[in-house]
């Protein structure tokens, strides 16, 4: 099985030639991310609020993979409902995508602009009985998306940055510790956000994802933003050098929804 990287022949310009399987990233039609332009996006009165039913969380395995800071959650604990899903997806684990350039880590931007850092939590439709099963499907996995902001305001999200502050016990490619997280305080913005149609940003780059990006950042501190900064690839060196992101893909008429008046947007910096 071939890896993939974001360096040299690594990159993900070549994902589609570093695998049979992954051809799909070059030759796909529904692609992520993407460049959401405000202007196209149609807003959608019968979205409705985000439901994370997500609870405190005892035995959260994060684990460096060589590719992003990935926490893996207890099965069975942590569901979403509401905006345009039909029924229960359930999270099975949340990653970071950054790099050490402030100004660019993320993978969606919104009218061409950037932020330091995506998170993303991965969900996927219960109902199709296994992540394995669900990426088969076109709407077999829903990912949240928020933006991070480094602020030095104090005015952070206190718990998710001092949760991203624990990335320096994890800096060598492979590492892992268990890890408690309070994911039922977590408390993400749950009305304002855009929706489409796409893929994973990583290979094999399935089109099987109900992406849910949100408008507003959260913010994060100095701190939590330097820890990530601390991570070791797998192809050797940082993984902020130069990141671990994804750039935009070709939108290919596909609409974006926004379950608000997205000429309303806050223009953030
Ligand atoms: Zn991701």
């Amino acid at each position: 099985m071939a890896t993939f990287g974001y360096r040299d022949n690594l990159a993900p310009c070549n994902w589609g030639k570093l695998n049979e399987s992954w051809k799909i990233s070059d030759a796909g039609k529904k692609q992520s991310p993407i460049d959401i332009s405000t202007s196209c996006a149609e807003q959608n009165a019968s979205l409705s609020s985000l439901k994370y039913n997500w609870q405190s969380d005892a035995d959260v395995r994060l684990v460096n993979n060589g590719h992003s800071p990935t926490w893996s959650v207890t099965p069975g604990k942590h569901t979403l409902l509401g905006g345009n899903l039909q029924e229960a997806y359930e999270l099975v684990q949340f990653h970071i995508h950054f790099s050490n350039e402030q100004k660019h880590g993320c993978e969606h931007t919104i009218d061409g602009k950037s932020h330091h850092a995506e998170i993303h939590f991965v969900h996927y439709k219960k109902s199709y009985g296994s992540f394995g099963a669900a990426v088969k499907h076109g709407d077999g996995l829903a990912v949240v998306g928020a933006f991070l902001d480094v602020t030095s305001d104090g005015n952070e999200h206190k718990l998710l940055s001092s949760d991203i502050e624990k990335l320096t016990q994890i800096e060598t490619d492979g590492s892992s510790q268990t890890v408690e997280i309070d994911l039922k305080e977590y408390q993400l913005p749950t009305e304002k956000y855009f929706t489409y149609s796409g893929s994973l940003t990583t290979p094999g780059c399935n089109e099987c994802v109900i992406w849910i990006v949100l408008d507003q950042p959260v913010l994060i501190s100095q701190r939590a933003y330097d820890s990530m900064g601390s991570m070791r690839s797998c192809e050797g060196g940082l993984l902020a050098q130069p990141g671990n992101f994804r750039p935009v893909q070709p939108i290919h008429g596909r609409t974006v929804f926004s379950s608000f008046d997205p000429k309303q947007i806050i223009s953030f910096n």
